[in-house]
């Protein structure tokens, strides 16, 4: 959003209805006042006829009857009125009578009523009427004022009214929308939004904006719930396919044994765990016998077979979770044991050679005879694992040279 200045909409409103209600207020007071003026002109002609029907013939007679007193004494009475302001009689002798505000002789827009003779006929007078300005002005001046505060306080009523459903209905629920949606946070997700409104028998425009809200808000939830299970899936894939990779990498494809890479990594840490703690350990090289001949005879298949049955004897054979085997390389493996001394280990190998000697491979039909040579070492206090496994290396090469099918050093 650009960073525009703030306006509040209900305070937009509630402005512009009033400056339109103060509009309409003061149009509907020119109106006024110009129908008051055209109301008092009408009257003031009223007043005219009236006169002219009423005083005209008394006028007359006094006129005729050569009454001065009488004359001023009614045109004293006409201008008594208070919507009249000036009055004036002129005789056809030339005499003039006059009351009222002689200031007003000379503003335009006097009635003139002629005054006939008591006989009828000849005119012999004629009476001019001004009205009263002050008389108008304030006939305009009151209904100025009922016009305003009429209207005002009708203004003011409808414009606290406006506001108050503005405020209750729109300026409060949106606030609190924004808060709402500024708030929001993947955490605060699961937060219902509660509009602060009375109970209601009917929904509007802010409840549809509310519910548009909560379905975004669910379905927002529902997407990162399934985000989250999904990278939890991946996850758990990757570190499967990480473990796999990992045995991958430290085992012999063909046998499943451990490779030589594994070798170098764990025994140098288990080596300084014996030492640490004083224990013994020891590594029983193993080479089958004329592994060649059994290729040669029976196939390479069969020489695999044999690598296979060779492997899970020698797992077999020695302490699940202690001890672990390894192939060194085409028909040579090398069976670790942590916590054995050269005694305990030599009786392994006896035991193996014993085994693979006394049961010979199945395979194709067929029974494969197979012997191994075996070299133990218990490690010495000078020696790191390399040479330890060369030594134990070393003594199978001469249980070889003594005949084969022996453990070295024999007991
Ligand atoms: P020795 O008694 O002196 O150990 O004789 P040997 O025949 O066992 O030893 P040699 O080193 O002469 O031959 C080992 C043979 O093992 C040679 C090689 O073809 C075979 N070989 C090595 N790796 C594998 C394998 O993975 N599968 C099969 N089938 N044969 C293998
Ligand atoms: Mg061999
Ligand atoms: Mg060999």
């Amino acid at each position: 959003m650009q960073n525009l200045p703030f306006r509040s909409l209900a305070g937009y409103l509630i402005r512009g209805t009033l400056g339109l209600a103060l509009c309409c207020m003061l149009a509907v007071f020119v109106v006024q006042v110009g129908l008051m003026l055209q109301h008092q002109k009408a009257q003031f002609q009223h007043l005219v006829d009236e006169v002219a029907k009423t005083s005209a013939p008394l006028l007359s007679v006094s006129l005729w009857d050569i009454e001065p007193q009488a004359v001023q004494q009614q045109v004293g009475v006409i201008a008594d009125r208070p919507e009249v302001g000036y009055v004036l009689l002129m005789v056809g002798t030339g005499q003039q009578f006059e009351a009222g505000d002689v200031q007003l002789r000379k503003e335009p827009g006097s009635l003139r009523i002629p005054i006939p003779a008591p006989q009828g006929g000849k005119v012999i007078g004629e009476l001019l009427l001004w009205a009263n300005p002050q008389f108008v002005v304030n006939e305009v001046r009151r209904t100025a004022l009922s016009v305003l505060v009429g209207y005002g306080l009708f203004t003011l009523l409808i414009c606290a009214l406006i506001s108050y459903m503005l405020r209750r209905e729109l300026q409060r629920p949106l606030q609190h929308l924004a808060q709402f949606a500024r708030e929001l946070t993947p955490q605060t997700l699961v937060r219902p939004l509660v509009l602060d409104r009375p109970p209601r028998n009917h929904s509007d425009e802010i409840d549809l904006v509310a519910h548009g809200f909560s379905k975004l808000q669910n379905g927002l939830r529902e997407h990162i719930h399934n985000l989250d299970q999904m990278v939890a899936e991946r996850t758990q894939q990757l570190q499967a396919l990480a473990e796999a990779n990992h045995q991958l990498s430290i085992t012999d494809a063909l046998t499943g044994c451990f490779n030589r890479r594994h070798l170098e990594e764990r025994l140098h840490r288990e080596l300084e765990r014996a030492r640490r703690y004083g224990r013994p350990f020891s590594v029983i090289c193993m080479d089958l016998d004329h592994f060649k001949q059994i290729n040669d005879r029976f196939g390479h298949a069969c020489g695999d077979t044999v690598l296979c049955v060779t492997a899970d004897r020698l797992r077999g054979v020695s302490r699940s979770q202690v001890d672990w085997v390894v192939r060194l390389g085409g028909e040579e493996f090398l069976i670790v044991l942590p916590e054995t001394d050269e005694t305990a280990a030599r009786h392994t190998a006896e035991r193996l050679r014993h085994l693979l000697e006394s049961e010979p491979v199945r395979f194709d039909g067929q029974s494969i005879p197979m012997t191994a040579s075996f070299g133990v070492a218990q490690i010495r206090p000078e020696e790191d694992g390399s040479a330890l496994i060369l030594r134990a290396d070393a003594l199978l090469y001469q249980a070889k040279a003594a005949g084969r099918n022996r453990v070295f050093p024999s007991q």
